[in-house]
């Protein structure tokens, strides 16, 4: 018998495996995966996400493995207009980081075992166990197919969480509804270069499209190109051939250092980059993370969300957790609530800009700003999903 059993063990289960394990909670922590292992993500943090790290002892671990900071930005707005400026702080912190998966959820997974979480790799749910309408546990089949015999196990626990992303078997099984469907707008392509000058985030707008490149582990960039979703198809045809035109088009400096040679994996991509919030909570479960609600890579913010839900939910649970059921149920509801009231704008505007909303129209406004590096940083807390568009707004008159 556990406090509590997670699904899913990167951004979104693994944190809230640690902090809830650092508070003495029982926790099991399963993922079908093992670790390391790596997943579609382009993985840049924006400084809310770096304070997170900060404050929960994993940024000096994370930047000691070879993560570089980012602390400054050129936004290509047009041929003739770049802004310069650095991330938009959050409290003292100004840098981003873009650290490759396989190196961020294994320490995090590292930190959650260490303080005390069960980690189960290779065990898939298969179901949930309801007792009296209520979620009390969890069926697992080991290996990465589920395909049930000797693997299956079943444990206790009580409440389940799921962060087992954007396809949740825990959200199928509870029946969690979408209660806002928003669409799919963008597409993502990206792959690993070394040799790139180290010019920290370079971002590309115009042309229908969006280039991106910034620095990441074992002294590479990640390059990635956005394209509307439309394109998703006729991409995946021909990725490279594709991907180096609309590098060469947007950013021709860093086309210069996409060589063969200089490319240590092919690129790779997602058009799976639905905007929705689903149903989060109910009896004895609970979503984080991209199973509970997701947005377009747009802006970046996923990981962040993972991580500020994972903290609001470790400051509730415990006490609840010591006090039963009912309190737990309603410390997720809360936990869901807060979740909604505190990330609906920044829901929206990445909505907008995925729908291509932050493109021609923005540009006098650009220009406008592009000699105060304080509103072209406010500009980039937009996309951090800090700062609203009416703030930013009312700042630039
Ligand atoms: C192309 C692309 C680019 C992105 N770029 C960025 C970016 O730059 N910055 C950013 O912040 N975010 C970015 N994101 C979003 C970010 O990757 C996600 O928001 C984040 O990974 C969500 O974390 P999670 O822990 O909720 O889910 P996931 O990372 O999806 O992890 C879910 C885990 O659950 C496990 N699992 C699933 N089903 C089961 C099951 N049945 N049983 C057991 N385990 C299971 C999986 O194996 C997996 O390990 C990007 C996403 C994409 C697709």
């Amino acid at each position: 018998m556990y406090d509590v059993i997670i699904v899913g063990a990167r951004c979104a289960g693994a944190a809230t495996a640690l902090l809830l394990a650092r508070q003495g909670v029982r926790v099991l922590l399963a993922d079908r995966t093992t670790f390391p292992s790596d997943t579609v993500s382009t993985h840049l943090l924006h400084p809310a996400g770096v304070a997170r790290l900060r404050e929960w002892n994993l940024l000096e671990p994370l930047l000691a493995t070879g993560c570089p900071p980012l602390d400054a930005i050129s936004y290509h707005a047009a041929e003739d207009l770049v802004l310069r400026g650095a991330p938009y702080a959050y409290e003292d912190v100004t840098i981003s980081v873009a650290p490759r998966r396989t190196v961020l959820d294994a320490l995090l997974v590292e930190a959650a075992v260490a303080a005390g979480a069960e980690l189960r790799e290779g065990a898939s749910l298969r179901n949930v166990l309801w007792e009296d309408g209520r979620v009390v546990g969890a069926e697992f089949g080991s290996g990465a197919d589920s395909s049930g015999g000797s693997g299956v196990f079943t444990e206790r626990a009580s409440l389940v969480i799921g962060a087992d992303g954007r396809h949740s078997t825990v959200a199928r099984e509870v029946g969690a509804k979408l209660v806002r469907d928003a669409g799919t707008f963008g597409c993502q392509f990206y792959g690993y270069w070394s040799g790139l000058p180290d010019e920290g985030t370079q971002i590309f707008i115009g042309g229908g499209q969006a280039v991106l490149a910034y620095p990441t582990h074992d002294r590479h960039h990640l390059v990635l190109v956005g394209w509307p979703h439309a394109r998703f198809a006729e991409v995946k045809q021909d990725i490279d051939r594709h991907f180096l035109a609309a590098v060469a088009t947007s950013a021709p400096a860093v086309r210069e250092h996409l060589t063969d040679d200089a490319r240590s994996e092919r690129i790779t991509g997602s058009g799976d980059l639905a905007n929705y919030v689903r149903e989060s909570s109910g009896p004895g479960w609970v979503l984080v993370g991209d199973a509970a609600m997701a947005k377009d890579a747009v802006t970046a913010q996923g990981i962040g969300d993972a991580f500020s839900q994972a903290q609001s939910l470790a400051e509730r649970l415990p006490a609840a957790l010591a006090a039963g059921p009912r309190a737990v149920d309603a410390s997720t509801a809360a936990h869901v609530a807060d979740r909604d009231r505190d990330g609906a704008t920044a829901f929206e505007t990445t909505v907008a800009f995925a729908m291509g909303g932050n493109s021609s129209e923005l540009l006098p406004v650009l220009r406008a700003i592009a000699d105060r590096p304080d509103l072209v940083s406010m500009f980039y807390g937009i996309y951090a999903g800090r700062v609203t568009m009416d703030e930013f707004a009312a700042a630039v008159g």
